[in-house]
């Protein structure tokens, strides 16, 4: 866990990839987070379960895509029970906070830290599958019920290899994200580093759709939709943001 001297600004907004190990694992993934997850994909095994990843590391530019697309209308925005919104019926700050549900502001995605990754159970659907990463599918009656039961009672007991889930909860700001795991130990000191006008210095941009309105609601859309709780983490690292947090 000693190989980042470099929680540089462009590391922790997606614009700089040389921490990203691309071959490992079956997704680029940060290069430190390797070795702990394939101990827990082994638990997994012995569990029954194909532990994989669908997503991990994530760049600027691929989130960029993703937000303007949904701000112009040509990708779906949705609301929780994944309907399509018309989005020609709602403001810009409706609209930003809808996207936000469940689409993170480039540049501040934890997925352009490579410690944050969306899984699902290989094993429990045909390998021709079309993955939706939804509510239904991660729920306990949903193919990928049993796997996200069994993370839920390592990461409760302190035995998931560092793993846990920031989104587990609705705090009125990102979706609950059942699928969605963190690598604590890297992910916090990543977090430790972001500060709330220094951010959005670094993202503001004349690429970035919805970009005044963003602007205008920035203390908020960083309290409710960038910043993760440090009561998310595990015990052990609350300490390390709750400093930090207490100034937001
Ligand atoms: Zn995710």
């Amino acid at each position: 866990m000693n190989s980042i001297p470099l929680l540089t600004p462009a590391v922790l907004t997606g614009s700089d990839d040389n921490f990203i190990d691309h071959s490992s694992l079956e997704r680029p993934v940060h290069r430190d987070i390797v070795a702990p997850w394939r101990s827990l994909v082994a638990e997994a095994r012995a569990a029954g379960f194909d532990l994989a990843i669908a997503s991990g590391y994530r760049n600027y530019q691929r989130q960029l895509q993703i937000w303007n697309a949904k701000a112009c209308g040509e990708r779906a925005v949705v609301d929780l029970e994944g309907i399509p919104l018309d989005i020609n019926a709602l403001d810009e700050w409706q609209l930003v906070q809808a996207i936000l549900r469940w689409s993170a502001l480039p540049g501040a995605s934890r997925h352009h830290w490579g410690t944050d990754i969306d899984v699902y159970d290989r094993a429990a659907v045909p390998a021709d599958y079309q993955l939706q990463l939804s509510a239904a599918e991660a729920a306990d009656t949903g193919p990928f019920g049993a796997l996200h039961r069994w993370l839920d009672q390592r990461i409760e007991a302190g035995t998931a290899f560092g793993f846990f889930r920031p989104y587990a909860h609705d705090r009125g700001g990102i979706a609950p994200e059942r699928w969605h795991l963190s690598y604590a130990p890297l992910a916090v000191r990543c977090q430790r580093q972001l500060r709330v006008d220094q951010l959005w210095a670094e993202l503001n941009s004349p690429s970035l759709a919805l970009g005044a309105t963003v602007a205008q609601h920035w203390p908020t859309i960083f309290a409710r939709y960038i910043w993760v709780p440090a009561q998310a983490y595990p015990t052990q690292f609350r300490e390390h943001l709750s400093e930090i947090e207490s100034r937001i």
